[in-house]
């Protein structure tokens, strides 16, 4: 049955008559077959954006993700829910935009609310190096088609009247650049809108499988080893956020990349105070609220390497300071918890959506600490690479060859904590 007829206003009134018990699951919990023409190992967002537009826009649906716990229990699930396209260099701004465009339409694409709020996004400034690196990226953003806006101190208060402006402060404010299309959206409805959009176009969505081993014939992949046995395709990609490295070493292939925890935290829920999300790479805090109430708040990554899902206090110490440094109406709120992913950094602070020298095998991985606004688009270009077996144009400069190359893409201004 399709969406639209499982999702009418009739269905809707007749599953409400019987209390919500008749409603089918949405999406199927399949055995693996033996075999499929594509495997996407890793049922983050990312994964399965690219199993619903290899579906969608390709017409591939002979597809299975592979996930080795439950879906969107990765990063996807544990980030800060930050969607901007402010980046600096042409590459990243157009890749970022295009994903940024997606959002936009994203509800009505899958049927599903995924609560996208163009809220505003404020960067802040607290030294003139800032202000410059600022407007560099806000006139760069200018050009590529992208809002931008600086505000100075008098622009930012009444923007963000509950935002500490004295100048007496360990790091005063003194502007901020402002997206106004940024904002937030809800991680899980992503995950679970895309599972739903690629189930019904026929992708097999198997969780509780966890890759174990890639085989390959010589120089191409053949096909893998899980948990539930062996799955053979002639294309896979490895979509595995925080695991990338190993991955990617089943099959022989050594990547430039650290796996470091980063962690966030939740206030307990207060009425609406804050509407924008305001960020700072120099104290490194950023803060929002959720539609819950909750203060949503986002540190820079623990400095050592690690798969285990959590990071140190010291970190939780330094954000709280800082986030109360700018709000000090926060100063009473109790925390309700704290988290951790892990996140996959790369030398330059960009992705790797790519080929590989392996024929077959294909790589997307290295988002550090911003890929959750990227999740649209790095699906859509990823589903045309795979599709295509070459890259979209969006996707070309983040290839694996650049750390040969040397075309590196600096993200580091834009990216750094500031998701
Ligand atoms: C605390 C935190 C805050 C963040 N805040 C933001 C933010 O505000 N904005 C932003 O843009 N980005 C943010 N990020 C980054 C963002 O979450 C990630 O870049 C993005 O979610 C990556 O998506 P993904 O689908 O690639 O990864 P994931 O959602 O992590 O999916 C990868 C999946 O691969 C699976 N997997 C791993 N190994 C195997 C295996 N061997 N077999 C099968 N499956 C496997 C994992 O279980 C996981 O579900 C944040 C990250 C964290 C941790």
């Amino acid at each position: 049955m399709s969406l639209k007829s499982r999702y009418s206003i009739l269905s809707l009134a007749r599953n409400a008559l019987g209390f919500g018990e008749g409603w089918q699951e949405a999406w199927r919990s399949p055995e693996p077959k033996p075999e499929y023409k594509a495997i996407i190992v890793g049922g983050g967002g990312h994964g399965l954006a690219t199993a619903y537009y290899l579906a969608k826009e390709h017409g591939i649906t002979d597809v299975a993700v592979l996930e080795k716990g439950w879906i969107g229990g990765g990063n996807t699930g544990r980030n800060t829910t930050v969607v901007r396209s402010n980046y600096l260099w042409d590459e990243s701004a157009f890749l970022y935009e295009h994903s940024l465009k997606l959002w936009e339409r994203l509800t009505d694409d899958l049927n599903f609310n995924v609560m996208f709020s163009q809220r505003g996004l404020l960067a802040l400034a607290h030294s003139q190096h800032d202000l410059h690196e600022l407007s560099r990226r806000a006139h760069a953003n200018k050009l590529n088609g992208i809002d931008a806006e600086l505000l100075n101190l008098r622009q930012l208060k009444e923007f963000c009247p509950i935002l500490n402006c004295a100048q007496d402060v360990r790091y005063p404010v003194l502007g901020a650049g402002l997206q106004p299309r940024g904002g937030v959206a809800r991680h899980d409805a992503v995950a679970w809108g895309y599972a739903r959009g690629a189930d019904a176009r026929g992708v097999d969505i198997i969780q509780n499988c966890e890759v174990t081993g890639i085989l390959r014939d010589g120089a191409k992949v053949v096909g893998v080893e899980t948990s539930r046995g062996l799955i053979k395709a002639p294309k896979i990609a490895l979509v595995t956020a925080g695991h990338s490295s190993v991955l990617a070493a089943m099959a022989g292939l050594r990547l430039p990349i650290e796996s470091h925890p980063l962690q966030a935290f939740v206030s307990e829920p207060i009425k609406p105070i804050l509407d924008t999300v305001v960020m700072s790479g120099t104290v490194h805090v950023y803060v929002s609220q959720s539609d819950k109430g909750e203060l949503v708040l986002g540190a820079g990554i623990d400095s050592f390497n690690s798969y285990a899902q959590r990071g140190s206090i010291p970190i939780i110490e330094d954000s709280v300071a800082a986030a109360i440094e700018l709000f000090p109406i926060f100063s009473r709120l109790k925390l309700m918890r704290s988290w951790g992913g892990i996140v996959d950094i790369c030398p330059d602070a960009s992705p790797i959506i790519s080929k590989t020298p392996i024929d077959g095998l294909y790589l997307n991985c290295g988002w550090g600490t911003g890929g959750f606004k990227a999740t649209p688009g790095s699906g859509w270009v990823l589903a045309h690479t795979i599709a295509q077996d070459r890259p979209h144009k969006l996707n070309e400069p983040f290839a694996l060859s650049r750390f040969t190359s040397g075309q590196l893409i600096d993200e580091h201004g834009a990216a750094a904590v500031a998701h």
